[in-house]
């Protein structure tokens, strides 16, 4: 065996060498062309091209990007396909299967979306919202901010029900606030990762029926990490993030359109917004609209769907419910740390804690940047502040997918405890 690769390995270099010795040398016929472009060059190659990619090792303890496991970067890194070739539909399938799985769906009109969780939010909105149309937002962090903007920047008659960070609405006022606005679309967070909440949203998906609106749910930081019961709940369009407890490379983002959302989405008098993000086009290019051909719509991350099936295929293979089980345990193991630290946790009733990221009150007296400083710097560990209602209030410390282990809940503590003995308390 062998000697037989060594003379395969021999023949092949002898062959190597023929090819090679009967090409034209490489200089006399480039460099005529090379001298000219060169010169008619202005910007210089950079320098900082020249050198090689480095990327530091950081523990991704953050609310994401998490951790990509080595199976996951390995899928990732396999050959590119074209994105029209059969084997890339049979991937593409089979990854529509495991978004079912993971939202819990039958929906037929499920893909994931080329673009992070935003071009899940804003594929949501454009295609099930025309210009005009009344949208009703629970806002009670950035993301419900984030979509009222994008609902506004549509043209939508957006209305919004606010609360604090964190703050969790009543079925009875979000139904008052239904039968007011009369919305054709509500949406709610279920996993509102600025504030570290995790939304009850039993019961709301039978209001939206009951007054005719659309039900959006956002679960990019709790998919995988909190239970969700598309079908059950009735929740008539979900997404998610491909970064989070999926752990896989930020970039893509499962979303899926029940029977009634299909309806509304595609008997619409206007088009909607964005070419890229039309479901009439995506439904066609993932194989959904029933057409027997599948027309070049836009190019897919190729590597990007390789790795979103990989992370699929884990949680199929770990089971959503033990992955709930275990992200709960692990966030109880981390709540139960950071108290023994003196510490105070955002959210406090359990029942409504994020399990993936856990949210702690900045400590009386602390300057939240020096302590996320020190920790990146001493430790090579990302925790991050709040963002946009929750900036101020909170430091996150994210444990989701891969990186939900309790030697990485000791890690953080460690790093934590390390930084409230070394950063000084502010005077102010
Ligand atoms: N929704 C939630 C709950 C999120 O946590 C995030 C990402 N932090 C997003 C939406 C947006 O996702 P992306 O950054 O992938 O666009």
């Amino acid at each position: 065996m062998m000697q037989r690769g060594l003379f395969r390995r021999g023949a092949l270099l002898a062959q190597q060498a023929a090819v090679e010795s009967s090409l034209p040398p490489m200089i006399s016929p480039l460099q005529p062309r090379l001298d000219r472009s060169m010169s008619s060059l202005t910007i210089p190659p950079p320098a900082c091209m020249l050198r090689p990619l480095e990327v530091p090792f950081r523990y991704l303890f953050g609310p994401g990007p998490s951790n990509v496991p080595p199976r996951i970067l390995a899928a990732g890194a396999r050959p590119i396909i074209g994105h029209l070739h059969p084997e890339m539909y049979e991937i593409m399938n089979d990854i529509k299967k495991g978004i079912q799985y993971a939202f819990q769906t039958q929906n037929n009109m499920t893909i994931a979306m080329s673009g992070s969780g935003h071009a899940a939010m804003e594929c949501a909105i454009f295609n099930t919202v025309e210009p005009g149309e009344s949208v009703l937002v629970a806002v009670n962090g950035i993301w419900g901010e984030r979509v009222a903007e994008i609902a506004e920047r549509m043209g939508a008659s957006v209305h919004t029900m606010v609360k604090a960070p964190g703050g969790v609405f009543t079925n009875e006022e979000i139904e008052k606030a239904l039968a007011k606005h009369k919305p054709v679309l509500f949406f709610l967070t279920h996993g509102e990762s600025s504030a570290g909440l995790a939304h009850p949203v039993d019961g709301i998906g039978d209001l939206c029926r009951k007054h005719n609106t659309l039900f959006l749910v956002d679960t990019v930081a709790s998919l995988g990490a909190a239970p969700i019961f598309m079908d059950q709940q009735n929740i008539d369009i979900l997404y998610t993030g491909s970064q989070k407890a999926l752990n896989a490379p930020p970039g893509t983002a499962p979303i899926s359109f029940n029977e009634r959302a299909c309806q509304k989405m595609f008997t619409r008098k206007t088009k909607p917004v964005s070419y890229l993000l039309d479901m009439s086009h995506l439904s066609n290019y993932w194989g959904n609209d029933g057409k027997p051909a599948r027309l070049y719509h836009h190019t897919g991350p190729v590597s990007g769907f390789f790795a979103l099936r990989e992370s699929l295929a884990i949680l199929a293979e770990t089971g959503l419910e033990e992955s709930w089980k275990h992200h709960k345990e692990v966030a109880e193991y981390l709540w139960t740390g950071l108290e023994d630290l003196g510490l105070k946790l955002f959210i406090r009733e359990k029942d409504l804690r994020l399990p993936s990221v856990t949210t702690i009150a900045i400590p009386q007296g602390y300057n939240w940047r020096e302590i996320l400083q020190y920790i990146m710097k001493h430790h090579q560990m990302e925790m991050t502040g709040g963002l946009g209602p929750s900036i101020n209030m909170v430091i996150r410390v994210g444990l989701m997918g891969y990186n939900c282990q309790k030697r990485n809940a000791d890690l953080a503590l460690a790093a934590l405890a390390d930084a409230l003995r070394n950063c000084k308390k502010s005077k102010a």
